[in-house]
């Protein structure tokens, strides 16, 4: 039998998002008053896990793969995180995203400690019996982690309804019965929620209209926005942006933008994407690249792909007036020194894309109580969230003279780290 090596991983020459996430922590401590032991406890994550992994391709050799899970933090409640498909994934990446999903859990005050978890897979390059092959076993690698009660996966890059549906039924096989909470982010038919697909793209949207509003800017005819990247986040923040009536004059993906100053129309977008699989060739709209897309003039700019787009070497060339974290970790310390410098309002990730798992929330909830809410209730509850916890992290700005990541980190640590004194150190 042959065994081929796992699918090589991308060399990182760029950004480390772990330095990036403990950049930010120790920048955020630096103004509260916290024990030692608690501020040292919360920079490590609790527990890593790595699994090396064969998977039966369709040709019928076997492919080893490896995949990663990692729970920061389980002081508020069961470590909640996505789940990446990437050749981008690391440990050090999985690290930096559970770091931040349990500074996003605490910030939102819902429930939840913070993990993630990934494989280094191009899923592109899987048929979709091997797609399921490899979630199934890498699924099964987890469940010594994962349970309702303990650690709940969702969707994050690369990872999609299906993939969620493949890990609950994994899952439930192995314990003998259907355990629907044990991932959120899973298809509607099986006990997902509505309106879980589009929550982190309206989030965002929800936090850039309270940001024009507090910028006094929502008035302003024919508000430009520019959105890096065109999957699950930004896709579903440019449909309600249209909706609203705001001009996306540029989208793009992982092989270069579309823009059409006049704006474009979304809808028609979308309906393309759908047949031909990629936003290139839009009628109406002119090519150009992810560098060229960050840097045109806008009001908004939302990076909805991936993490260290805004660095040191680009920063000073954004031409918008406000930024929207859609993706996890798209923008550096050093670049947010010199947007701070340049007078951009930055709506910080662990804020503005924080729909997702507040809909994942319910979405476990509604799962645990095997009663279903209408759409309605779902984006009323998920508005009211958004807005309460924008009010919060302003409030926090305006307290301690803070850009909005800093506030938005002070809030969140501590939180955690009064949920830390409460329970106390064990034994
Ligand atoms: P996705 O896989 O659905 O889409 C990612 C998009 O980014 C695609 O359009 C892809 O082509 C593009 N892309 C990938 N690499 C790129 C690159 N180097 N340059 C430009 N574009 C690139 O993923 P998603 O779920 O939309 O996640 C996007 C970001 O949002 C990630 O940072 C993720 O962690 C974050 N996020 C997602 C959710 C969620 O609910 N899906 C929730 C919170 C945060």
């Amino acid at each position: 039998m042959v065994v081929a090596m796992a699918q090589t991983p991308t060399q990182h020459a760029q950004e480390n998002a772990y330095r990036v996430a403990l950049a930010q922590y120790d920048r955020a401590t630096q103004y509260l008053n916290l024990d030692d032991g608690i501020r040292e406890y919360l920079r490590y994550p609790r527990r890593e896990f790595t699994v090396n992994f064969p998977v039966r391709r369709d040709d019928g050799s076997v492919e080893m793969f490896t995949g990663y899970r990692v729970h920061h933090s389980t002081v508020l409640g069961p470590s909640k995180g996505g789940i990446r498909y990437s050749l981008d994934v690391n440990l050090d990446e999985v690290r930096a995203l559970a770091m931040w999903m349990t500074w996003k859990c605490a910030l939102v005050n819902i429930p939840y400690g913070g993990a993630k978890g990934g494989v280094v897979v191009n899923p592109k390059t899987l048929s979709m019996s091997e797609l399921e092959r490899l979630t199934r076993r890498y699924a099964s690698e987890l469940i010594p982690l994962i349970s309702p009660y303990a650690d709940i996966p969702a969707p994050d890059m690369g990872t999609t309804p299906q993939v969620m549906a493949w890990i609950m039924d994994t899952y439930s096989m192995t314990v003998g019965y259907s355990v629907p909470a044990i991932v959120t982010g899973k298809p509607i038919i099986i006990g997902g929620s509505q309106g879980r697909t589009e929550a982190t793209g309206r989030g965002t949207i929800i936090c850039m209209m309270e940001a024009l509003k507090q910028k006094g800017r929502l008035n302003k005819p024919g508000i430009k926005i520019v959105i890096q990247g065109f999957g699950n986040v930004g896709s579903h923040a440019a449909a309600y942006a249209y909706e609203l009536g705001f001009n996306v004059v540029a989208v793009s993906d992982v092989n270069g933008g579309i823009y059409n100053e006049n704006g474009l129309d979304i809808p028609a977008l979308l309906n393309y994407v759908a047949s031909n699989g990629s936003i290139q060739g839009f009628p109406g709209s002119v090519a150009l690249t992810n560098e060229e897309l960050l840097t045109l003039p806008c009001d908004v700019l939302i990076p909805a792909a991936m993490e260290n787009q805004i660095t040191q070497d680009n920063a000073s060339k954004v031409r918008a007036a406000i930024i929207v974290e859609g993706a996890n970790g798209p923008t550096t310390p050093e670049a947010d020194d010199i947007l701070n410098d340049m007078g951009v309002f930055l709506v910080p990730d662990i804020l503005a894309n924080a729909g997702g798992v507040v809909v994942s929330y319910f979405e476990w909830v509604q799962d645990l109580q095997a009663f279903s809410w209408d759409k309605e209730e779902v984006f009323r509850q998920l508005q009211r969230i958004m807005v309460r916890s924008y009010d919060n992290t302003v409030t926090m700005a305006q307290r301690y003279k803070v850009d909005m990541r800093t506030a938005a980190q002070i809030t969140a640590i501590n939180h955690v780290a009064e949920g830390m004194k409460t329970r106390g150190f064990y034994p």
